[in-house]
């Protein structure tokens, strides 16, 4: 069987205009005779709104209620898409996850997708069907439903071509693919042609949105080509591939921010064996992500200043822990708000001396202040205050040799 995957975003679908565009999509794939499996996220806003809901009702909304409420959403966006489909005399239907099954392991919330039970889908395919499977939603095995975690449509469809073996997946969005920075951010963002894995995937978890990072663990484990491209204007996107596919010539691929870090400074604490893991042991437990760590080198040989970074929603939480916590001493708790991730991205700085160098200088031509550094093979991150987010966006991408 020719499938192919076809994955519509929260944007994508947030009209009714938009919903009959979309089918229109779909049945452009259909007459060339493909076999198609679309997946849908929530029509755009829709998912936000149902967890404000939440919270109004109770500060301690259970996650498993948290899951059967946030994935109805995708349920609304899939009905109506099958119903447009229907209407253009295609034979088509929704299909909710706990009806195929899609199953998933792991925790409300944040489950993972590890089986899809092929049968009844290749059957409504064979009876030349258009099945819309809703993203984001999975079952458990106490027969509940669960999430993937914020923006997971772009799992579900991957973990789909996974399971049908798919020719293609494609994910429609509102950009034209995959850019050099947010193309919402920075005008002179351009398109990227093809890009591996690994650098989308190190995009995609400092802060790129347009792909959710564990959709693309789950295409490099399994080898599957995306294609990422416009619902709104028909044009090539971007290809996100082996790295042995690619020809690249620009040392930095592309330029990632995030929106919403917090810093928490620890000042003087006592510089002896097991202070940190008895900082981030309560931290783990609490699911907390602990994301960029410094620790100075202490002076005296006694007390050192440790920093790290958090999300912001985390920050309350992590405050009451870290003030609760009898077995850590020190003298001052700084926490900070307005800060942003800024990171360049590429495998060409593996071979390429000087990358950290370039960044730091033009920060600092701009007179921008560097709080804390991480670098890996790929990548290099810096914090910085939130307010020159834009401007140090600007000023790398144009250091690296992306604007043209
Ligand atoms: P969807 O609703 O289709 O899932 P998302 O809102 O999750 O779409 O992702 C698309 C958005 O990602 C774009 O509107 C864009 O602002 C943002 N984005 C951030 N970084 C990038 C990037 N490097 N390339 C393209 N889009 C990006
Ligand atoms: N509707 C879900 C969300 O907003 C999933 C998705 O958009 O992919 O996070
Ligand atoms: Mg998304």
């Amino acid at each position: 069987m020719k499938i192919v995957v076809l994955k519509f975003g929260g944007t994508s679908v947030g009209t009714i205009e938009k919903i009959k565009k979309v089918a229109e999509i779909i049945a452009n794939y259909k007459r060339k005779k493909y076999k198609v499996i679309v997946v849908s996220s929530a029509m755009s806003g829709v998912t936000n709104e149902l967890i404000k809901k939440s919270s109004k009702i109770s500060d301690n909304f259970s996650n498993s209620e948290h899951d059967v409420l946030v994935s109805s959403g995708e349920q609304i966006a899939c009905s109506l898409i099958a119903g447009r489909l229907v209407h253009k005399g295609y034979k088509s239907r929704s299909w909710l996850s706990w009806q195929i099954p899609i199953l998933t392991v792991g925790a409300h919330r944040n489950s993972r997708i590890n089986q899809i039970n092929s049968n009844k889908i290749k059957k409504y395919l064979k009876q030349g069907g258009v099945p819309i499977i809703t993203g984001f939603q999975g079952v458990n095995n106490e027969n509940r439903i669960t999430t993937i975690g914020r923006g997971g449509s772009d799992a579900t469809a991957i973990m789909v071509a996974k399971f049908f073996k798919a020719k293609r997946c494609v994910i429609y969005t509102d950009v034209q693919g995959v850019y050099t920075t947010d193309p919402n951010k920075l005008k002179k963002a351009k398109k990227i042609k093809v890009i591996s894995y690994e650098e989308m995937l190190e995009m995609a978890s400092l802060g790129a949105k347009v792909m959710q990072p564990v959709s693309i663990q789950d295409a490099r484990l399994n080898r599957i080509d995306i294609e990422v491209k416009s619902s709104f204007v028909k044009k090539t996107g971007t290809l996100i591939t082996k790295r042995s596919n690619i020809v690249n010539n620009k040392i930095i691929t592309g330029i990632s921010s995030t929106q919403n870090d917090s810093k928490v400074s620890l000042i003087g604490v006592k510089d002896k064996p097991g202070v940190a893991a008895s900082i981030f042991k309560p931290l783990s437990k609490n699911l907390i992500n602990v994301d960029m760590v410094v620790q100075n080198i202490s002076a005296n040989g006694k007390e050192t200043d440790l920093t790290f970074t958090i999300k912001s929603d985390d920050l309350n939480k992590t405050k009451k822990i870290i003030q609760e916590n009898r077995t850590i001493k020190y003298r001052k708790l700084i926490f900070e708000k307005d800060v942003s991730k800024i990171s360049a991205i590429g495998v060409g700085m593996i071979t390429t001396p000087g990358v950290t160098f370039r960044m730091f200088q033009t920060l600092a031509d701009k007179k921008i202040n560097i709080k804390v550094i991480s670098t890996s093979e790929i990548k290099i991150s810096v914090l910085i205050d939130k307010k020159d987010t834009n401007k140090a966006l600007a000023a790398l991408h144009k250091e690296f040799k992306l604007d043209y």
